[in-house]
């Protein structure tokens, strides 16, 4: 019986973008964009984030390949249970784990020192930033902006209190500093790899993002958005943490609250001059009735809480000095997930 000889199958040569994406999804070769996503204790955001944001990137990325680096932030649910079965399915799943909860700024700041992609986009895992922008703001670098922000066209998924006090703090920041920051942009934006290599080699402790990025400057251009509720899970930030964000942020970006007391110290010198002579001349007119209780009280409580207040904003600045120069490490990460292979950029 004559050996059946074997048809031999035609196969074409894989290309260099297949090839390229097989490299990218071992992790061996750089991926074009990478998305990095700050988590704490969001378990049930995981698994359809990277559904949603997955199918978005493949369309996009096509030779280029992605990933999406989760950062988890001191979770103490099942998340990073839950990105380790990601990374099994998809190994373009990443993740850091850090040792605590360092903070959403902290946590941003390890996923620009490992993500490795050339244009890097931050993104909130809860679906308030929607992915559907994603291709818009690739669109707008590849044209040349290095940085592409997101503007929140419509913030209606926030209470009226929230809206409000993000506008006065977005007005009073960019009066007080010279790097604005845009109004109603968030930390979902799109940085090309020469502005993240600026925010890496910043040296401070205090990592205010946006101020960060504003200070960065370059090519810029922005997407309009609507921010909408979010998906699964609940608000990180009460009013206390915004409130201590702001104060970090105005303090980060700026010095006028340093100075600006000369000027209250100034004013009040000159209303006490000119009500000092007030006095004197009414006593040399009309003689001194009654010694004056009532204004001596008025003026040393006035002057005392100008002088509690002026003592509080020099020690917020201390406070922060002494940050600066302990010089700890932003971040410590305890485990990584899919990271661990050789890059080459
Ligand atoms: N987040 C974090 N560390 C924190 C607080 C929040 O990594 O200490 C993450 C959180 O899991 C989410 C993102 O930061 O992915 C934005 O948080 P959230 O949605 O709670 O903020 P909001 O949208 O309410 O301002
Ligand atoms: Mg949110």
């Amino acid at each position: 019986m004559a050996a059946q000889r074997k048809k031999p199958v035609l196969v074409s040569p894989p290309s260099v973008g297949d090839l390229n994406a097989q490299l990218v999804k071992r992790g061996m070769v750089a991926p074009l964009l990478s998305v990095i996503v700050p988590v704490k204790n969001e378990e049930d955001g995981i698994l359809p984030f990277v559904g949603r944001v997955g199918a978005i990137l493949e369309g996009i990325a096509v030779e280029g390949g992605w990933e999406i680096l989760f950062v988890d932030d001191g979770s103490t649910d099942a998340t990073l249970g839950a990105i380790v079965a990601a990374n099994q399915r998809d190994p373009r799943v990443r993740a850091l784990s850090l040792s605590r909860n360092f903070g959403k700024e902290a946590a941003l700041s390890a996923g620009l020192d490992h993500a490795r992609g050339r244009a890097v986009i931050p993104m909130d895992v809860d679906m308030q930033d929607p992915p559907e922008v994603l291709p818009e703001m690739v669109a707008k670098w590849r044209d040349g902006h290095e940085m592409v922000f997101g503007i929140r066209r419509c913030r209606a998924s926030d209470g009226w209190a929230k809206r409000l006090t993000a506008g006065l703090y977005y007005r009073a920041h960019n009066m007080v500093s010279s790097d604005k920051i845009p109004e109603n942009a968030g930390d979902f934006r799109l940085m090309d790899r020469k502005v993240v290599d600026v925010i890496r080699a910043m040296p401070e402790r205090n990592r205010f993002m946006k101020g960060l990025f504003a200070w960065a400057g370059f090519n810029q251009a922005s997407v309009e958005y609507d921010r909408v509720e979010r998906e699964t899970g609940t608000t990180k930030f009460n009013y206390w943490k915004l409130w201590t964000l702001a104060l970090d942020g105005i303090t980060s970006a700026s010095t006028v609250p340093l100075r600006i007391w000369s000027y209250i110290g100034a004013l009040v010198a000159v209303f006490a001059l000119a009500y000092g002579t007030f006095l004197a001349v009414s006593t040399m007119i009309f003689g001194n009735p009654v010694p004056g209780y009532a204004s001596i009280m008025v003026s040393v409580l006035f002057l005392g809480g100008v002088q509690l207040i002026s003592l509080g904003v020099l020690g917020e600045y201390v406070g922060r000095i002494l940050t600066e120069t302990k010089q700890r490490p932003l971040y410590v990460v305890r485990d990584t997930v899919g990271i661990e292979s050789q890059v080459v950029r």
